[in-house]
């Protein structure tokens, strides 16, 4: 029998990640969902997955952390074993500002959990995965956002700026571990129906712009983590480097 494939999903708990955690879970993956504050969340992900008899871990982890970061795949070597799939997911977004209403502490924390929490993750896979290293290699998607493109003028271009960055970092690895049976790509979501736009202070936010998507509505955390499991199962085996847009055609 073939050893089950490992998927560590940060961000897990819910929403896309929770999607994509779920999604890998059936396709017989031991899943390992990572959220930073919101326990309940993510124990009931865990819950829905172990109900279908799959097979999940969940663990606390501040992926802006470093300590956290090792901690989190260390936590997973020794429980689930050696890991095939790194999704990063996990994002943040502050309320709604023109750039000249932020601070320094706000563009720090965006970058901090945007972008140096997926740096961190990326190195800690493939210290794991890189042939280089004894390792069997891997899959790494991020999730990235149609904003890397639009910039989100007037909404935040602290976050869009941080998903150019992840655009940038999945070229980049991709290049420089491509050798060593590490894949990376990445998804660029558009609107997607989930709780993060309440945290930029508009929980309809969706619901205001799905008249200017081309497909004339919002997408589904459901229909990004297909995506993301075609980028990492053995369907995608050629794709290296590339972004995948889920903007509905915006
Ligand atoms: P969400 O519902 O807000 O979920 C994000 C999750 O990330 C939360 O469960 C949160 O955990 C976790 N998280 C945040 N910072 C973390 C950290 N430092 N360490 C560990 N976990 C952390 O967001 P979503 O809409 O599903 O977004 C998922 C990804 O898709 C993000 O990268 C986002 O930028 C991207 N995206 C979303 C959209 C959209 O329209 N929704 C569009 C484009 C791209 P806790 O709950 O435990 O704090």
């Amino acid at each position: 029998m073939s050893k089950q494939k490992v998927a560590i999903i940060t961000g897990g708990g819910r929403g896309i990640g929770a999607a994509t955690a779920e999604l890998f879970a059936e396709n017989g993956y031991a899943v390992c969902i990572n959220y930073k504050s919101n326990q309940p969340t993510a124990n009931s992900v865990a819950k829905a997955i172990s109900d279908k008899g799959g097979k999940c871990i969940t663990v606390q982890a501040d992926v802006s952390q470093e300590a956290d970061v090792e901690r989190l795949f260390a936590t997973v070597d020794e429980e689930l074993g050696s890991i095939s799939v790194l999704v990063n997911n996990a994002g943040i977004l502050k309320q709604q500002s023109r750039l000249e209403d932020m601070s320094a502490e706000r563009i720090n924390t965006i970058l901090t959990n945007n972008v140096t929490s997926y740096f961190l993750c990326c190195r800690e896979a493939v210290k794991r995965m890189s042939t280089n290293n004894g390792g069997e290699g891997g899959v790494i998607v991020n999730v990235s956002s149609g904003a890397a493109r639009s910039g989100s003028p007037n909404e935040y271009i602290d976050y869009a700026a941080s998903k150019g960055a992840v655009d940038t970092l999945t070229k980049g690895l991709s290049l420089e571990v491509a050798a060593e049976g590490i894949r990376v790509n990445c998804v660029r979501p558009g609107l997607i129906y989930t709780d993060m736009h309440a945290d930029g202070g508009e929980p309809q936010r969706v619901e205001r712009l799905k008249s200017i998507i081309p497909l004339k509505r919002g997408g589904s955390a459901k229909e990004v983590a297909e995506a993301i499991y075609w980028l990492a199962c053995d369907k995608s085996s050629y794709a290296t480097g590339n972004y995948l847009d889920l903007t509905g055609g915006l």
